[in-house]
C-alpha cells in the first residue's frame, strides 16, 4: 500500500537536523512531502521556509499531532525518543519512525538503515511490515560505507577499528568547547609565539600549565581538555561490575557499537541465525572539528592482492573514494579537512601488513554528519515514499 506523504520533522534545527534539512533541500525531498515541523522548545513559533500548508511549529510532545503523520523523522536525541516513541505507539500510531538516536537501534523490530550497504535487509523488513528505521552509529556507518564491500564479499575473518573521532560527534557545544580551548591556549603564549627567538620549551611548559589549569566551565562538555590532547574513551563504560578478562570488561559503549551495529547492518549474527564477524577496537576522541577517521586492520579469509582490494572498494558505491597509498595523495586527500562537508568516504593507506599476506591495513574518513547521520535518514524517507 502506498505510504502517505505527511512527514513530521522533529529536531530539524539541531546539528544533525540542520545538515538533514540542507541535504533534503538539495535533493528536492520537500517536493515529495507535506512537512509538519515540530519543536520541543518553541511550539507556536514560525516553521522554517520549507513549510507548505503548516507554517507554525507544533509541540513535539503532542501525541495527537504526531499521530497524524504518516512518517516521522526525529533528529532530536535519545531522551526525546525514549519519552515520546512508546506513547505514540501505545496511542495506536502505525506510521514509519525514522530516527538518528540510538535508543531503538538494537531492538528486534528496528532496522539500522544504510541502504548503499544493506538495501536487501531494508527491503526484506519492509516486505514484512517493518516500521522503525534507525540511523546507525556515525563511526560504524562511515566505516561500512568505505569498506562494506569486503564484508559483503565474505572476505573478512575479523577486523579492528581504531578511531580518531571529531569533537562534533558530541554536538554543537562540544565543537565550541574545543575551539575555545585552542583559543585560550594560543592566547596564553601569544607573545612568545610572536617572537621567533623564544624558547619552545617555555611555550610548551606554559601550554601544559594552562591545559592543566582549565576550569570545570572550560571543560564542561568533554570533562578534560581536548585542545592539544586526546581522550581515549567515548560514551559509557559497559564493563562496570565485570571481572577483567570477562567479555565486555573495559569496553566503552562506542566500542561495543562497532561490533554489534556492524553485524546488525550487514544482517548477520545471532538474530539472523548466522555467524558474527568479530569487529572490535579502541575509540578515541581527537581535536578534529568534523569527520571521524579510523585505522582499520583486516584479517582476510584469503590472500587478496592490494590492487584487488582497492578495486573492490572503489566499485562498491559511488561515494567511496580510494586514495592511492602514497605520501602525497594521503596528505592531500586523506584528512578530515579534505573530506569534511562532502559525501565522499575516503579510504586510503591500503597495504599489506607485516603479520602476513591476509592482513590488510586501511585508513578511512567520513563526514559523520552526512553519511554518519543525516544521509541514511533522508534516503530512507525516499525509499518509503517510493513504495
Ligand atoms: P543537538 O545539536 O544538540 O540538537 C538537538 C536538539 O537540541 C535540537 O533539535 C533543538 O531542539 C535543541 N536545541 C537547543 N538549543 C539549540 C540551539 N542553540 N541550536 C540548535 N538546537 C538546539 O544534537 P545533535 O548532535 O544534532 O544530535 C541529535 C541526535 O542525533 C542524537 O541522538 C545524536 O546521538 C544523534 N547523532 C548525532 C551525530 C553527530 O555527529 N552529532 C551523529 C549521528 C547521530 P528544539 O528545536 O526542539 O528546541
Amino acid at each position: 500500500m502506498k505510504i502517505g506523504n505527511l512527514v513530521g520533522l522533529v529536531g530539524w534545527r539541531g546539528m544533525v537536523g540542520s545538515v538533514l534539512m540542507d541535504r533534503m533541500q538539495s535533493e528536492g525531498d520537500f517536493d515529495h512531502i507535506e512537512p509538519v515541523f515540530f519543536s520541543t522548545s518553541n511550539a507556536g513559533g514560525q516553521a522554517p521556509t520549507q513549510a507548505k500548508n503548516e507554517t507554525t511549529l507544533k509541540d513535539a510532545f503532542d501525541i495527537a499531532a504526531l499521530r497524524k503523520c504518516d512518517i516521522i523523522i526525529s533528529a532530536q536525541g535519545g531522551d526525546y525518543t525514549t519519552e515520546v516513541y512508546p506513547k505514540l505507539r501505545a496511542a495506536g500510531w502505525t506510521g514509519h519512525w525514522i530516527d538518528a538516536a540510538s535508543t531503538l537501534r538494537m531492538k528486534d523490530d528496528a532496522i539500522i538503515v544504510l541502504d548503499p550497504v544493506n538495501l536487501p535487509v531494508i527491503q526484506k523488513a519492509l516486505a514484512q511490515g517493518g516500521k522503525n528505521w534507525i540511523g546507525g552509529n556515525c563511526t560504524v556507518s562511515c566505516m561500512l560505507m568505505g569498506v562494506g564491500a569486503l564484508h559483503k564479499a565474505g572476505l573478512v575473518e575479523w577486523m579492528t577499528s581504531m578511531t580518531y573521532q571529531a569533537a562534533s560527534g558530541g554536538g554543537a557545544q562540544h565543537m565550541r568547547e574545543l575551539l575555545t580551548q585552542f583559543g585560550t591556549l594560543s592566547a596564553e603564549v601569544k607573545s612568545l609565539l610572536d617572537d621567533p627567538k623564544s624558547a619552545i620549551l617555555e611555550i610548551d611548559r606554559l601550554v601544559l600549565a594552562k591545559q592543566q589549569a582549565l576550569s570545570p566551565a572550560e571543560t564542561a562538555n568533554f570533562g578534560v581538555p581536548l585542545g592539544g590532547s586526546l581522550i581515549p574513551w567515548i560514551d559509557k563504560d559497559l564493563g562496570v561490575g565485570k571481572q577483567s578478562d570477562e567479555p565486555g570488561w573495559g569496553t566503552s559503549r562506542e566500542e561495543w557499537k562497532g561490533g554489534a551495529e556492524t553485524n546488525k547492518i550487514l544482517g548477520q549474527g545471532l538474530a539472523f541465525g548466522t555467524a558474527e564477524t568479530p569487529v572490535d577496537g579502541l575509540c578515541v576522541r581527537v581535536g578534529a572539528m568534523r569527520c571521524h577517521s579510523q585505522a582499520l586492520t583486516f584479517k582476510l579469509r584469503k590472500n587478496v592482492p592490494s590492487a584487488d582490494v582497492e578495486a573492490l572498494l572503489a566499485a562498491d558505491n559511488p561515494w567511496v573514494k580510494v586514495i592511492p597509498n602514497t605520501r602525497e595523495a594521503s596528505l592531500q586527500g586523506l584528512t578530515p579537512v579534505a573530506v569534511t562537508g562532502t559525501l565522499d568516504i575516503a579510504v586510503g593507506r591500503i597495504r599489506k601488513l607485516a603479520m602476513g599476506p591476509e592482513y590488510v591495513g586501511a585508513f578511512t574518513i567520513g563526514d559523520q554528519l552526512l553519511w554518519g547521520a543525516a544521509e541514511p535518514l533522508r534516503r530512507m524517507l525516499r525509499i518509503l515514499l517510493a513504495q
